[in-house]
């Protein structure tokens, strides 16, 4: 299995930020070593953006499972 380290990158610099699950789940907030931006983390808009993720993955199998009958 590959070993990942959990992090982002950093928007501003391109640094990869690394950081830890319980990190990302428990802190308001991660600022970039690199830059110092500070970056603030929006569970919320995570969650929607998982959700759009998620649908579209559906429909793109959907279209998938169409085109196959079709053809
Ligand atoms: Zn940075």
């Amino acid at each position: 299995m590959a070993q990942q380290t959990p992090g982002l990158k950093c928007p501003q610099c391109g640094q990869f930020i690394p950081t830890t699950i319980n990190e990302l789940l428990s802190a308001q907030a991660l600022k970039c070593p690199y830059c110092g931006l500070e970056l603030t983390i929006n569970r919320n808009e995570s969650r929607q953006a998982m959700e759009i993720l998620k649908e579209v993955d559906t429909a793109a199998k959907n279209l998938e499972k169409a085109s196959k009958f079709n053809g």
